[in-house]
C-alpha cells in the first residue's frame, strides 16, 4: 500500500492528560547509557524527557533509546514509540510541547521491537485512527510478529515519501538495506534535522555483532545518507550530533572494513581477528572495549563469506 498524499485528521483528545501520567513515570530510575540491549526498553521506571533541537523538532529520551517528534500547524508526527512505557512519556511530551494539537501520524524508523513498540498508547491518547507509516518491507515482518503492542503500518512506501502537514514537510527516505531491510531516515528540511536510528550512532561502535546488518548495501546507504541536506542529527541512541558525527561514523565503518580485510588477507581466523584487530583512533568511543571485537567478528564473517 503506497500513499503519497498528505494525511489529515481531525483533532482527537480522548484521554485527559492526567490519565497518561501513570505510575512508571513518577518512579523514574537513572538512565543507563552503557546498557543498550533492546530488552532495556521494557525495563520499568525509565526516565523520559524531551528536548527541542530546532523549532518544533524534538528528541525524546527514554533510557538508552530516543524517539523523535515534529510539531506542525497540522499536527504532530511522532517517530518510534519505543515501548508501552516510553510511549506514555511520549504522549505526555507531545501534549506538553504542542498543547491541543492532534497526532497526525506515527512513523516507525524500522521494524525492530525495541524502537517500534507502543503505538497503541499513542492511539489511545490521540485517536484510534492515527495512521502508522513505515517502509514497506517492515509490513510482513511486523505482521508475522503478531504483537498487539506493535501494530502493523497502515501506510507504507518503497523509496521516499513526503509528509506535509500545515505547510511543513517531513521527508522519509529509504536508503536501501543497512540495519534491517526496512530502516528509514527522516529529514525535516526547514530545520535541517535528521532522525537516524541504529545504522549510525554518536561516537559509538556498532551494536554488539551487528545483528540484522546488510553489509553489501550498508556502505551504499551510508554514502546516500551524506547526500541529504541535514545539519543536526537526532539518533535512536545517544546524544544529538551533526554532519561531523556522521562523517566519523562513515570513517569508522570504512576503517573497520579495511582492518578486517587485512586480517582476512593475512590468513587470521575469526577468533584471531577479534582478538588482534584494533582501531586505536576509536578506542575512546562508547562500547569500544565491549563491542568492537564483536563488530570485527561480524565484518569478518561477511568478508570471509561465512
Ligand atoms: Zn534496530
Amino acid at each position: 500500500m503506497i500513499r503519497n498524499d498528505p494525511v489529515r485528521l481531525p483533532i482527537r483528545v480522548q484521554l485527559p492528560l492526567a490519565a497518561l501520567a501513570v505510575a512508571p513515570l513518577a518512579c523514574a530510575a537513572p538512565a543507563d547509557d552503557s546498557a543498550d540491549d533492546p530488552a532495556d526498553a521494557t525495563d520499568q521506571g525509565i526516565e523520559v524527557s524531551h528536548t527541542e533541537v530546532a523549532e518544533g523538532v524534538y528528541q525524546l529520551n527514554a533510557g538508552s533509546h530516543n524517539a523523535f517528534f515534529v510539531d506542525t500547524d497540522g499536527g504532530v508526527v511522532a517517530f518510534d514509540p519505543i515501548s508501552i512505557e516510553a510511549a506514555v512519556g511520549l504522549a505526555v511530551a507531545i501534549r506538553s510541547a504542542a498543547p491541543d494539537k492532534p497526532l497526525a501520524a506515527v512513523v516507525y524508523s524500522h521494524s525492530d521491537a525495541d524502537h517500534a513498540t507502543g503505538a497503541p498508547v499513542l492511539r489511545q491518547a490521540f485517536g484510534g485512527d492515527v495512521p502508522i507509516i513505515a517502509q514497506e518491507n517492515a509490513f510482513p515482518i511486523i505482521v508475522a510478529g503478531g504483537d498487539p503492542d506493535l501494530p502493523p503500518p497502515d501506510i507504507t512506501f518503497a523509496d521516499e515519501m513526503t509528509l506535509r502537514f500545515g505547510g511543513r514537510a517531513i521527508e522519509l527516505h529509504y536508503l536501501g538495506p543497512s540495519h534491517t531491510d526496512n530502516l528509514l531516515v527522516a529529514l525535516v528540511p526547514d530545520a535541517g534535522v535528521l532522525f537516524a536510528v541504529d545504522f549510525v550512532s554518536n561516537d559509538r561502535v556498532g551494536y554488539r555483532d551487528l545483528p540484522g546488518w546488510h553489509f553489501d548495501d550498508l556502505y551504499v546507504a551510508l554514502d546516500r545518507l551524506m547526500e541529504l541536506p541535514f545539519e543536526t542529527v537526532v539518533f535512536g541512541h545517544g546524544a544529538v550530533g551533526d554532519r561531523g558525527t556522521i562523517e566519523r561514523q562513515l570513517a569508522y565503518y570504512a576503517d573497520l572494513r579495511d582492518a578486517v580485510q587485512a586480517a582476512v588477507d593475512e590468513g587470521l581466523s575469526e577468533e584471531e581477528a577479534m582478538a588482534w584487530v584494533r582501531l586505536d583512533d576509536y578506542a575512546h568511543w562508547g562500547q569500544y572495549e565491549a563491542w568492537f571485537p564483536m563488530n570485527v567478528g561480524a565484518v569478518y564473517r561477511w568478508l570471509a563469506g561465512g
